[in-house]
């Protein structure tokens, strides 16, 4: 599926179980064994949709903001939905990250993943234009810093890819244009690309606005873990509770990093670990940056006039979500050196979360395999903020269209099976 990135390959990926949430309804369904040879799969799913979407009871396991986008799109094609969610809405990564939606770099962009980033982007701007989604992206500048050689080789490949956008653009700043933008940049530093179009995010007030459109959609959200999954054959049938079971037509997993249990109920392999980032909210002395600042893994961004948030680290500890000094000092460490005197900033806040990512980097999203009615929406990885409409909708559309026009050939659950 990979593309140019200004590119929105149009693929229609089709799951042969059309009728997965409506079994009360399939004596009015041709059945799959004599169905007429030639018959247009979007036709049957098209029956699908008219009537199950509005009959079905989907429940949606994680209020991250892969779970909250699949409960938005499923309740706004009319399905009752509950989404279940044990802690609080977004109370892990999907409130703990800069809010960052960049489609144009990161694992997978450009390749596989670049179609499928472009498209959630696009489904950010078209929710905002919606106008249900109660906190609205905003663009955002970025200046990307060379240090070396080395950093100026890698920009040039990105000015590549924002040249064929549409919609993003860049430019070269050095000498007093650079200084203007970034009066306190280190003095060494001589070139950046200043890159725009990119939007960003409050994360926490945006999952919570993404959930809250839900419920205004009519979805419930109900606190609570869930324990596992009954079945009937192929099909869910409800997702236990310690409050008790909740049935269900279909079921959403978007339980972001803890996906071990998720596979344990399912019987298939979902190998997705935790990889810990932790955020600095700092303000500082005569005020903030004007535009955001990136270089190698460290990041300054403006979050008002006078508070930036520094980040982002990236370490392998396991579930472990505690704020660390040794974060807090290694952040300083490194933002300091494209700013000099962030150090004397005061740190008003520490951030942690756990990004899903899994073991090629691509999120897991489509039907689980072995199951007519489980949708997964996980992996989202380092860019789960940018990819959460895409795979919140292309579950919801799967269990209850039967097919979706994102690009998630790349995302299928059937290459760990
Ligand atoms: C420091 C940092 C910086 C980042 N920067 C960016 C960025 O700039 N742009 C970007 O696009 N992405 C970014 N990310 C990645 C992004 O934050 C994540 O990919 C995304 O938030 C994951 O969302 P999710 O819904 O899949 O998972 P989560 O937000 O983890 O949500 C999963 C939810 O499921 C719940 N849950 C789990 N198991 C159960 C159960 N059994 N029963 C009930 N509930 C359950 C959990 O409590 C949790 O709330 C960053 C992440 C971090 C940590």
């Amino acid at each position: 599926m990979s593309g140019p990135p200004g590119t929105l390959r149009r693929a229609r990926c089709t799951v042969p179980i059309a009728w997965a949430v409506a079994p009360r309804l399939r004596s009015t369904l041709p059945p799959r064994d004599r169905r007429v040879p030639g018959q247009p799969r979007l036709e049957r799913a098209l029956v699908c949709r008219t009537v199950s979407a509005r009959q079905a009871q989907v429940a949606v396991i994680g209020g991250g903001i892969a779970g909250a986008f699949a409960a938005y799109f499923a309740a706004r094609a009319g399905a009752r939905v509950t989404l279940i969610e044990r802690d609080r809405v977004g109370a892990h990564a999907s409130s703990n990250n800069p809010g960052g939606l960049n489609p144009l770099y990161g694992a997978g962009i450009p390749g596989p993943l670049a179609s499928l980033a472009l498209e959630s982007f696009r489904l950010h701007e078209s929710c905002a234009r919606d106008g249900d989604i109660g906190v609205t992206p905003e663009p955002k500048r970025r200046l990307n810093l060379a240090l070396d050689d080395a950093d100026a080789a890698a920009l040039r490949r990105l000015e590549t890819v924002y040249d064929d956008a549409p919609g993003f653009s860049v430019s070269w700043l050095s000498g007093r244009e650079l200084r203007e933008c970034a009066p306190r940049l280190a003095p060494s530093i001589e070139l950046a690309l200043l890159a725009e179009g990119d939007l960003h995010v409050n994360a926490a007030r945006y999952t919570a606005a993404v959930a809250a459109a839900a419920e205004c959609h009519g979805a419930t959200i109900q606190h609570g873990l869930v324990t596992g999954i009954a079945r009937d054959g192929a099909r869910a049938e409800a997702v236990h509770t310690a409050s008790g079971p909740i049935a269900c037509d279909a079921v959403v997993v978007a339980t972001g990093a803890w996906s071990d249990e998720p596979a344990a109920w399912l019987g298939v392999r979902l190998p997705i670990a935790p990889v810990k980032g932790e955020l600095l909210l700092a303000e500082l002395p005569g005020g903030a940056v004007a535009l955001d600042l990136a270089w190698n893994m460290v990041a300054i961004y403006r979050v008002d006039a006078d508070r930036v948030l520094i980040g982002g680290t990236e370490t392998d500890s396991g579930f472990d979500e505690r704020c660390t000094a040794r974060a807090r000092l290694a952040l300083l460490d490194e933002a300091d050196r494209i700013l000099p005197g962030i150090n004397d900033a005061e740190v008003v806040g520490h951030f942690a979360g756990l990004r899903p990512v899994t073991a090629d980097g691509m999120p897991i999203v489509g039907l689980a395999p072995g199951w007519e009615n489980v949708g997964l929406a996980l992996g989202g990885g380092r860019k789960g903020m940018l990819l959460g409409p895409a795979m919140g909708k292309a579950a919801t559309d799967l269990l209850l269209d039967g097919s979706t026009d994102l690009c998630f050939d790349a995302c299928s659950p059937e290459r760990f099976a």
